[in-house]
């Protein structure tokens, strides 16, 4: 059975608890952004405040094998220092029993990167490349049965488990899903988590009408999962970035030297096609702002998105797509945007992501439920200054894209089946 973290008695309990530490750290090894440590502090420091003891688990970064670069020992002092306790380090999470066994109420173990082991994504790892696929088969059996013995010494050092890391719940790894069926009735998610089921169930169940979705990026390919599900559920579906073209060109644009892939335009003709049949309103760009070339100098010019000049390539969103889209955003009142509508990073194609997230931040003004979720979007709004602006920015980019895909993450299915 779930619990939860503000009703569940910690006294003089040991919680294990998986936390997202995959920091980027600098050649000296020093943490160039630690938010990913700052949103996993109340979890850790409730279970503290609450009479229990901590055993913190991450991954960082994707060693192959044992290897220095990828300690979790280079963030053990910022981790005591959000804390405000000492942290204690075991230099092998399988070798931690002794340390696990004599904490006390208030104190804290950090385990090593749990990739220094196959064993927590449960993939065989030094496979030969050209290994028969009868060889295959019989190393991932041999890391899947090993699997078991990880899982249960990591559970064997706790009372109960927290699952507080939504970058990885949507891998079925030891620490982000297995280990919770040794905790049947002690098992229970952290604040972030909550924090991210709660926006993506305000956006895919319990959405207040009208509910828009802004979906940009690049490829089609990369989010035909998303937009094959939304279609379904929303009542605006905004197409913006580089993927719009790929629609414009399906339904006879000239889309001059766009990126488009068209070996899926029958999916995006279906995509139309079903949204028309459901009464779902779709948006493409009516006019874009094009480059002659990729890069930031580059002539621009505006063109109707529908006759882009032969040697133009679509790069952002021109002022008539904005106005378009700006009442509709406006009279929504759930938006997810998931994928910039220009190429954001060169400034002088970065005008209409800005806008979206302008236009954004003045929904939430007016009531809206805004959620930036997934990749690129995210890292548009941080950096333009818009991410307090906007209800909620998920911190979890692959886990948020398959959530809004409509899968079901093995990170909150394992809480709560
Ligand atoms: P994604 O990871 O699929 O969300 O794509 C994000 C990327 O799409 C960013 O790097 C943007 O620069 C890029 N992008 C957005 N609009 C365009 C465009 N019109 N042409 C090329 N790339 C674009």
């Amino acid at each position: 059975m779930q619990q939860h973290i503000d009703s569940y008695d910690f006294t003089g309990k040991k919680a294990i608890v998986r936390v997202d530490f995959n920091v980027p750290l600098n050649e000296n090894f020093e943490i160039t952004d630690d938010t990913r440590i700052r949103k996993a502090i109340p979890t850790l420091k409730t279970v503290l405040e609450k009479g229990g003891s901590l055993i913190i688990m991450s991954h960082l970064g994707r060693p192959k094998k044992v290897d220095p670069k990828f300690s979790l020992k280079h963030i053990v002092a910022r981790v005591s220092e959000c804390l405000g306790v000492p942290v204690q380090f075991a230099d092998d999470c399988m070798k931690a029993d002794a340390q696990a066994a004599a904490l006390k109420p208030g104190e804290v173990l950090l385990l090593e990167n749990l990739r220094y082991y196959a064993e927590e994504e449960g993939k065989p790892r030094g496979l030969a490349e050209d290994a028969s696929e009868e060889e295959k088969k019989a190393a991932k059996k041999v890391v899947k049965d090993s699997q078991k013995e990880f899982v249960k010494k990591l559970a064997s050092y706790a009372d109960c488990y927290i699952n507080d890391a939504f970058g990885t719940a949507h891998r079925a790894h030891a620490s982000t899903a297995l280990i919770a069926e040794y905790f049947p009735n002690d098992k229970m998610f952290g604040y972030l988590m909550e924090a991210e089921i709660k926006a993506i169930d305000n956006v895919l169940k319990n959405a207040e009408r009208p509910l828009t979705a802004i979906i940009g990026g690049s490829k089609v390919s990369s989010k035909l999962a998303v937009l094959k599900n939304l279609v379904g559920k929303v009542d605006n579906l905004i197409i913006g970035g580089g993927m719009g073209y790929t629609f414009i060109k399906a339904q006879g644009g000239k889309i001059g030297k766009s990126l488009h892939e068209d070996d899926l335009m029958p999916d995006a003709l279906a995509i139309l096609e079903e949204a028309k049949a459901k009464g779902v309103n779709v948006s493409l760009s009516v006019q874009t702002i094009a480059g002659q070339s990729f890069d930031n100098d580059t002539p621009r010019q505006i063109f109707d998105t529908n006759n882009i000049g032969e040697d133009w390539e679509g790069m952002d969103a021109a002022p008539a797509t904005l106005e378009n889209w700006k009442k509709i955003i406006l009279a929504s009142k759930t938006i997810l945007w998931n994928g910039p509508v220009g190429v954001f990073e060169l400034p002088n194609f970065a005008k209409g992501t800005l806008q979206i997230a302008e236009d954004l931040a003045e929904a939430t003004k007016l009531g809206a439920y805004t959620l930036v979720g997934g990749g690129d979007s995210v890292a548009a709004v941080t950096q333009m200054g818009y991410a307090d602006k906007v209800s909620y920015v998920s911190t979890g980019g692959g886990a948020m894209l398959e959530a809004i895909e409509g899968k079901t993450l093995p990170g909150i299915a394992a809480i709560q089946d």
